[in-house]
Parts: C-alpha cells; structure tokens; sequence
C-alpha cells in the first residue's frame, strides 16, 4: 500500500480532533509558517519511514486498546504524502474510524491542485481543518485551531459543525513521559496565553 514518512505519532491523544484518536504527525513542510509549533517537521527528509500496513496495525491496536474514535493527520504536511495517506484513510473507514486532516492549504486550493493523492484523500476525510497558521490572528475560541483564518469543512455527515466550539472537548495540551524519561507533548500550548 506504499509508505509514509512520518515524524512521530500518538496511539491515543484527546486534543487533536473530536474524541480520543489516533494522531500521526508526518514529516516535511513547504510552507513554514512563522512560529509554527512544529518547525522540526517542516525538513523533507527521511525520518520514520513505515509501510501504510504498519501504521494500520498500530491504529487497529489503539482501536481495541483504547477504543478510539477516529485518526487524525497532521505535522508537517499530510498533503504532501496524501497517496499513502489516502490508503489508510480509506482503510480507516472501513474500520468505522473518522478521519480528521490538518493541512496548511486551502480547500480551494486542493480541489484543484496536482498534487498526486489529494483529491482521493479528501473522499475519505470527514473533517478537513485548513489554512495556514497565522501568528497574528490568534484563536481563542474554537478548538484545535491556533489561527481564526482556519476553517473546519466537514466533508461527510459524521459531525456537525457544533463541534467547533462545543466546550465538552478537549483544546489543550498534553505531555506524556515515556519510561525512558522521554517527554512528548502535543496540541495547543498557547491556550493559556
Ligand atoms: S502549514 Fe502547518 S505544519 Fe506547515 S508550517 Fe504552517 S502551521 Fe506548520
């Protein structure tokens, strides 16, 4: 089914989309937004190179261990490995799991680009957050966003645009140590600006 090049990943994390998910953070980015939380996945370079069945088996695990709701992609750019993506999104769904996707572009713009795999990627997206992260116009209301020029376009009947704001989901931030003493955090630090 191909491989993803991916920076780091969460078997089970509530601050990255409705629910408990799966996140997965692939690695490189074009765009380097200023003060992106994650300049570390901006390089196209190789980091964790896995088979889309790996990353399948892990999200199946996190299916039966913490039941979770759905997966979600982000980074770095998902656009930019939408071919790989788009077969596990696809597979994803067959195992009754949302999809979420985090992308620097527009809709817009992705409707009519090129590049290889977004368009098939976008039939299985139930939730499609885009734009680029704008430092200057800080979100302080919705979830999971960090700018207001962000959108949420739900793309399948699996939610309602109520999830935006409702207050019952987490928008935070979350850190987690390892037993190696390795910490790792994801979601919105700035929330407590
Ligand atoms: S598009 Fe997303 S990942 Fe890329 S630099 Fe901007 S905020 Fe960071």
């Amino acid at each position: 089914m191909g491989r993803l090049n991916l920076a780091t990943w969460v078997d089970c994390t509530a601050v990255e989309g409705p629910g408990n998910r799966f996140a997965l953070w692939v690695q490189g980015c074009v765009q380097k937004c200023p003060e992106c939380c994650n300049p570390h996945m901006f390089d196209l370079m190789p980091q964790h190179i896995l088979e889309v069945d790996e990353v399948l088996s892990k999200i199946v695990h996190a299916q039966i261990e913490y039941g979770i709701e759905g997966v979600t992609f982000l980074g770095g750019e998902p656009m930019l490995q939408a071919k790989g993506l788009s077969k596990l999104a696809a597979e994803c769904l067959n195992l009754q799991l949302s999809v979420v996707v985090f992308t620097g572009y527009t809709l817009e713009y992705l409707q009519t680009c090129s590049m290889p795999g977004v368009l098939e990627l976008l039939k299985y997206v139930d939730l499609l957050i885009d734009g680029p992260y704008i430092a200057s116009m800080p979100e302080k209301e919705r979830n999971w966003v960090g700018s207001s020029n962000q959108r949420f376009h739900f793309l399948s009947k699996r939610y309602s645009s109520s999830i935006e704001r409702d207050p019952t989901y987490s928008h935070g931030f979350e850190l987690r140590i390892s037993l190696d003493g390795t910490l790792k955090s994801n979601g919105w630090p700035n929330q407590f600006d």
